[in-house]
Formats: C-alpha cells, sequence, structure tokens
C-alpha cells in the first residue's frame, strides 16, 4: 500500500484569479476551436462542449439544439441502427447538403467494448460514413480489452475521430492515445451527478486534478481529452477548460429540459405548491439496468443514482447561460480565444467559493 500525499483538486477548491485584460467586451470572445487530430489526421471546428451520452441527454432532439451552437452530441448507446436510419433519412430529406453535413459533424456514436457494439457501429458506419466521430466508452477505461479494441477500430477507422474513456490518470491517457490509436480521452472517474462509483468502490480522482494530469499526458503526445462529469455551473466549466480539457462533457447540466425525454412529473412541495421535475438518472442504476437490460445482473452493484432534476424550460436558456458565463471568465482573465484559456489561468485555492447566506 502507498499513500499519494500530494493535494487532489475539485473544482470548488478553487477559483479563477482575475487579471488585467484588453477585453472590453464578452462579444470578442470565441468560443470557437479548430481541432486537427493527429491519429485520425482530420479536422473539426466548433464550441468544444459535448452532450453526455447517457439516454436522457444523448438523444436526437437535444443534438438538434445543441448543433445550433455548433457544439456536439454523443448519442447514447441505446439507438441501433434502425434509429438511426429514421432519425438520419429524415434530417437528409430536410436540410439541404450544407446544413446535413454540419449536422452531421455535430454527432458521435457511442458504443461499449461489445461484439454486438461492434457490429452495430459497422452498420451505421456502412450506412452513414459521413458521421465522423466514435466514442468508445467504458467505465472502467483502463481494463486492457478497451486499448485492444481501440486499436481494432483505430485500424478500421483510420479516419474516424476517435474518442475513449473513461480514464482519470496520466499514464492511461497516454496509452489510450499511443497504444490504443484514440485521439482524445475521455477523463473522469466518479465526478458525475449521477455517479455512485466512489461511494460504492472508493475509487476516484478528484476532477480537477484528474483532468490537469491527463491534459498534460494527452498533448505531450499529441492527444486531446474531455473532461466528463462534474459539472454544476458555468464557473466550473470554465475551471475544467482552465486545467486544460480540450472538451467539456456534461449530463447533469443539460437533463431537465423540453428536450430531454421522459413525462414532466408534478410535486406538491411541502408548502403545496406545484413543483416540475424531470428523471434523471446514471447509465450504471439499477433504473438504466432494468430499463435497457430487463435486469440488474447480481454481480454488480448500481453505481449509478436516480434524480428528479426541478424542470428547467428550454434547453436553448441552459446552453446561452453556460456559453455567456465562459466568456466573461475568457474576458476576466483576457483570453481572446476558448483555446487560451489555460495559459491565461491561475487558480488559487480557496476555503470558500461562494456565499452561501441566502442559500439555505
Ligand atoms: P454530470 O455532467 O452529470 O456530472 O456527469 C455526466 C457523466 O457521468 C457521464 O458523461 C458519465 O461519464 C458519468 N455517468 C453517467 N451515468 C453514470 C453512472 O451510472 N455511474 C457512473 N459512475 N457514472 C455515470
Amino acid at each position: 500500500m502507498k499513500i499519494d500525499f500530494s493535494q487532489q483538486l475539485d473544482f470548488n477548491n478553487v477559483l479563477i484569479r482575475p487579471q488585467r485584460t484588453t477585453i472590453s467586451s464578452r462579444s470578442e470572445v470565441s468560443l470557437e476551436r479548430t481541432f486537427h487530430f493527429k491519429n485520425s489526421d482530420t479536422s473539426w471546428t466548433g464550441v468544444p462542449i459535448i452532450a453526455s451520452n447517457m439516454d436522457t441527454t444523448g438523444t436526437f432532439e437535444v443534438s438538434e439544439v445543441l448543433d445550433k451552437f455548433k457544439m456536439l452530441t454523443c448519442l447514447n448507446k441505446f439507438y441501433n441502427l434502425k434509429d438511426y436510419k429514421q432519425f438520419l433519412f429524415e434530417k437528409q430529406s430536410n436540410l439541404d447538403s450544407k446544413s446535413y453535413s454540419e449536422y452531421v459533424s455535430n454527432i458521435i456514436i457511442s458504443i461499449g467494448i461489445g461484439k454486438e457494439d461492434l457490429l452495430k457501429l459497422d452498420n451505421i458506419l456502412t450506412l452513414f460514413p459521413e458521421i465522423k466521430w466514435i466514442c468508445i466508452d467504458v467505465a472502467n477505461g483502463y481494463m486492457k480489452k478497451m486499448v485492444t479494441i481501440c486499436k481494432s477500430i483505430r485500424k478500421k477507422y483510420p479516419n474516424k475521430i476517435i474518442i475513449a474513456g473513461n480514464v482519470a490518470t496520466g499514464e492511461m491517457t497516454q496509452e489510450l492515445i499511443i497504444n490504443g490509436g484514440a485521439d482524445i480521452v475521455k477523463v473522469g472517474i466518479g465526478p458525475g451527478s449521477a455517479c455512485l462509483t466512489r461511494m460504492k468502490t472508493g475509487v476516484g480522482i478528484p476532477q480537477l486534478s484528474a483532468i490537469i494530469d491527463c491534459a498534460d499526458a494527452a498533448h505531450g503526445c499529441g492527444g486531446f481529452i474531455i473532461g466528463d462529469g462534474g459539472i454544476t455551473c458555468p464557473g466550473d466549466m470554465a475551471k475544467a477548460f482552465g486545467g486544460g480539457a480540450d472538451f467539456v462533457m456534461c449530463g447533469g447540466v443539460f437533463s431537465g429540459h423540453d428536450e430531454n425525454p421522459g413525462e414532466l412529473i408534478m410535486e406538491k412541495d411541502k408548502n403545496n405548491n406545484e413543483k416540475k421535475y424531470k428523471l434523471f438518472y446514471g447509465m450504471s442504476s439499477e433504473l438504466a439496468m432494468k430499463k435497457h437490460y430487463g435486469k440488474m445482473a447480481n454481480y454488480r452493484a448500481s453505481e449509478g443514482r436516480v434524480i428528479k432534476v426541478p424542470y428547467k424550460g428550454i434547453l436553448e436558456v441552459t446552453i446561452l447561460d453556460y456559453l455567456g458565463g465562459l466568456r466573461s471568465t475568457c474576458a476576466y482573465i483576457n483570453a481572446y480565444k476558448i483555446k487560451h484559456l489555460p495559459k491565461c489561468c491561475t487558480f488559487i485555492l480557496v476555503s470558500q467559493q461562494l456565499n452561501t447566506h441566502f442559500v439555505k
């Protein structure tokens, strides 16, 4: 047994130090970034924020909203070929070819590492070769099989942008890029709002430190990272980018809107006021397991929560709030582009992040 005594940070342990800036309006800030991915020799330009591939957020309906802001949606693993066919054929017939190809460049197919996942991927890409992105997603990206599968998908699809995860340390980030051939590594073990991994397993790394460590490792070998999970407010997203995340993925933030699936739940609070909620749940929760696999296997514990999220209205409002917050962070630290955030960012350790005087 060993103990690492170095300080490990979460978003709420730090604030970003303001500094002299020549930016006089948030409108001068650009949140778009162009990436060139070394392993796939492919480029993408957009706002590097991604809706998580949970079945409540990684949906076609959510992708239509995010696409308007040039953001990405990682579609959930439970869409089958028929779902892709139905949605994309209709999209193709409703949009001109430029808008269709822009839309398609902002969706990501996600798969696990089972045989049926690989077959599904092949089928989707045979029919829709214009889709650029593949996300190979497992809860524990440290498995040897992950690297093997990633490598074989890279061989088969040399020009697709491959995301692999999840991990939370630099050495495994490099392993997935160098030996797996991934372009981007998804980082986050246990920070998610619907996640119970840390409670059920004791495993995890505070998310800001995981991002800093993995970003450094990825950038050292020509790769990129996604900070996945743990974003609770626009400030957290700014901190994730400031810590070196090239992309940020959110689940909870994008849940609870009109565009998310599921009925509105009406409940009375203790003052008898009617409150509206929508259901959001971890993909390893008992609810998700039962929904998609019919049962919860008894060799595994549920590592996901089921949450009633207060209803938030339309998704666009949340997106504008986050993009506005990010632009403002950039203005406070003289970062004209989102890409400049890490080099303009100094984190200070704090013992209190927010004034909670009026918060119960
Ligand atoms: P959030 O943005 O809600 O904080 O985190 C979203 C991320 O949580 C997802 O992208 C995914 O990586 C992770 N996640 C989703 N469902 C589960 C789950 O059931 N268990 C765990 N451990 N993580 C989950």
